[in-house]
């Protein structure tokens, strides 16, 4: 069969020798052969001629179906995250809607309790409602793993490190009981991209992104992306998402392209200065309890060294005090800016209980520890000290 997205396994095969940074820089992509140009041009069109009816000239026959500049952040997602097939959407909810779109309703999916908000609520408002079965379940917790996936789980959906608590799962034990029951696994791999963690490796069927963040990592593209090995899976993503229409634009798609030549480099930085800010965080009187997996005291530790090859730029931590403190320092921070999202180079901080996590219950919020006096940064690429010195006077 002549499908959509040709044949990536060909197409990627010039650059499984190439290491990750030198894949972020070059994946997917070679000079243009009509001008020589060195960086893909934008193709900033819906339709292409053909010579015949049904038969295009070149490769290429309609934009929602497939389009050259997408294709090239689709090789070059499938390359970074060691995956053979990358389709690349309008956000990260809409790489969300149409892996669900794999499922059935009546299909059960067992799904990390401390989710992003936003997977929370279109798996709880509008899922649901059309007949899937969902069960969030602490999979942070070893014990619960085992008993959760069962012979009638469809698809295990996880975070990790999960947000806004930072508490890991385990990729390779979860994998491995889902296998055993015949579940497909998908991580969300958007907190660490995947530069520090690398789930195909570790034995899930699917990573999901919302691009939007670290990939993009400049806060002006909202976009998603899904990537796998699974052939079959990866045919029946390809129609779905020609006959949904979850496409990323062409201009979109550049933009990505462009932003993940500095991913190594971005997240290298974003994970020395969070560790180090975390670990100032730690010490300061004013601070209850920091939240950050390259921490000793973090009680998952180990299985981030395991699992992870660095610990992100995600923090969170508890103020002394309550809402009230809490709003205070959200009101004075000047290099930090009170934003939802993540991931960017610019330091981000924000109140998941009113912000991010208002759709998550409020009892179900307490209960997972999403308390009025925790925050959530996004460590961006400013000079620490200036972090540090903006915290400090917000603090008092
Ligand atoms: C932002 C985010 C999403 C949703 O992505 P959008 O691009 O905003 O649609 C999904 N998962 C996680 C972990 C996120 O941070």
């Amino acid at each position: 069969m002549a499908s959509h997205f040709g044949n990536p396994e060909e197409r990627l095969k010039p650059f499984l020798s190439l290491g990750f940074s030198s894949r972020a820089i070059h994946g997917g992509q070679h000079p243009d052969p009509v001008t020589g140009a060195v960086m893909p041009p934008i193709y900033q069109n819906s339709t292409y001629a053909q010579s015949e009816a049904g038969k295009p000239i070149g490769e290429f026959e309609y934009s929602r179906t497939h389009n050259p500049t997408r294709r090239v952040l689709e090789d070059a997602l499938a390359l970074l995250e060691n995956g053979t097939f990358g389709l690349a959407m309008s956000s990260g909810m809409a790489a969300t809607s149409l892996l669900i779109s794999l499922f059935q309703p009546g299909d059960e999916i067992v799904c990390c309790d401390d989710v992003y908000g936003g997977t929370y609520r279109l798996f709880t408002k509008v899922l649901e409602a059309q007949g899937y079965k969902f069960r969030f379940v602490d999979l942070s917790d070893v014990g619960q793993i085992e008993q959760s996936i069962t012979q009638n789980t469809k698809l295990v959906w996880l975070e990790t490190p999960t947000n806004p608590l930072l508490k890991l799962i385990d990729i390779r034990k979860v994998a491995a009981r889902a296998k055993a029951v015949g579940a497909k696994v998908v991580v969300d791999n958007t907190f660490m991209s995947p530069y520090f963690q690398k789930p195909l490796d570790l034995g899930a069927d699917f990573v999901l992104h919302s691009l939007t963040k670290y990939i993009n990592g400049h806060s002006d593209v909202v976009g998603g992306a899904i990537i796998t090995r699974d052939k079959v899976a990866a045919e029946r993503l390809y129609f779905l998402q020609n006959s949904i229409g979850a496409v990323l634009g062409p201009f979109d798609s550049w933009l990505v392209v462009r932003s993940i030549k500095t991913l190594p480099v971005r997240m290298k930085a974003h994970g020395e200065s969070a560790q180090l800010l975390a670990e100032w965080l730690e010490k300061h009187p004013k601070v209850e309890k920091v939240i950050y997996p390259g921490l000793k005291s973090h009680p998952q530790h180990t299985l981030a060294r395991e699992q992870m090859s660095g610990f992100g730029g995600m923090l969170s931590f508890y103020l002394k005090g309550g809402l009230a403190e809490a709003q205070a320092v959200l009101r004075k921070v000047k290099v930090f800016t009170l934003a939802e999202s993540l991931g960017g180079v610019e330091s981000l901080i924000e109140h998941p209980a009113i912000m991010t996590h208002a759709s998550v219950p409020q009892h179900i919020r307490e209960k997972n520890g999403i308390a009025d006096s925790f925050l959530r940064v996004s460590v961006g690429l400013e000079d620490l000290a200036d972090l540090k010195k903006d915290l400090d006077e917000a603090f008092s």
